[in-house]
């Protein structure tokens, strides 16, 4: 079982309200290969909400103390997030799961690049704060663009 990002799955759960649908990642969930899953609803956020970043650093630094995350008005949303990132951990150990495809770019689910905290459309290097306390726990987290490479590859052997 592998765990995708609800937006990949085309729910429209995303702050404003709109999805990202990944036509092959819906297929793995409607064959029940797969479940999706929104770290920032399991964190308590409703549908819209404010887009927000971290600011000062990525994922792992807001597990340390050292970032936050801030919604575009300013306020402060960091134990939300954490909130979200330690359910969907929980669920992947209930589930047993060891992959975890997450939509790149968000400040809970990016695995390599999110928006770099100055709300400027700029990105930066980095993982989002689900992302860092999966691979925290050993657990596989790619995104979307690595996982469709990864299944490119083995459909073609
Ligand atoms: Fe939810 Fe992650 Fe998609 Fe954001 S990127 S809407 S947290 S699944």
């Amino acid at each position: 079982m592998i765990l995708i990002s609800s937006c990949l799955a085309g729910q429209q759960v995303r702050y404003n309200e709109t999805h990202c649908l990944n036509p092959r990642l819906k297929q793995l969930i409607e064959q029940n290969m797969a479940l999706p899953v929104c770290p920032e609803l399991l964190g308590g956020f409703s549908i819209p909400r404010e887009p927000a970043e971290i600011v000062g650093g990525d994922g792992g630094d807001v597990l340390d103390g050292t970032a936050v995350v801030k919604e575009k008005s300013g306020q402060i949303v960091t134990d939300m997030y954490i909130q979200g990132a330690y359910k969907t951990l929980e669920m992947a150990k209930q589930l047993q799961v060891t992959t975890v495809v997450l939509k790149e770019y968000s400040p809970s689910c990016g695995s390599s690049t999110i928006y770099n905290g100055a709300f400027s459309n700029m990105k930066t290097n980095g993982e989002g704060v689900t992302t860092t306390l999966l691979r925290r726990n050993g657990i596989d987290v790619m995104s979307e663009y690595s996982f469709m490479k990864e299944l490119d590859r083995v459909e073609d052997i």
